[in-house]
């Protein structure tokens, strides 16, 4: 997955902003074969409200779910990606990994503490997703 240095400052101030809390914003892109996880990249950074406002969960409210598609739709770009941020390691929780199941799409996670990002997908198992920063 190839992500700009821009869009990583951009994840690390939603993920600042929202602290203590988690944070999360959806990944739009430009991708040709969604199992080619290399070829994707990101084009626009969405930032979504954590319904949850928690330190331990996220959730996007559903209609601001369906509005932030149609914005990326509009713009000829398909949702590629969930972000979140953690207060703790940059591993997916027992949670993440059922709603990686319902949402088979990349997962790229940040660690307040570590200050790390790790990306990953849900196929048969847990995989972790190169990316590539440019
Ligand atoms: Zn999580």
């Amino acid at each position: 997955m190839r992500i700009s240095q821009t869009q990583l400052t951009e994840l690390v101030d939603i993920a600042t902003s929202s602290l203590p809390n988690e944070s999360c914003a959806l990944l739009a892109g430009e991708v040709k074969d969604m199992k080619i996880w290399k070829d994707i990249r990101i084009v626009e950074i969405i930032a979504a409200r954590n319904a949850d406002q928690s330190i331990v969960s996220f959730s996007v409210d559903e209609m601001e779910l369906i509005e932030l598609y149609e914005r990326a739709e509009a713009r000829g770009l398909q949702i590629v990606g969930i972000f979140h941020s953690h207060p703790s390691k940059p591993a997916p929780s027992s949670a993440d990994v059922e709603f990686m199941r319902i949402n088979p799409i990349v997962w790229l996670i940040y660690s307040s503490v570590t200050h790390e990002f790790r990306a990953y997908i849900l196929e048969n198992e847990l995989e972790d997703v190169e990316m590539e920063s440019t």
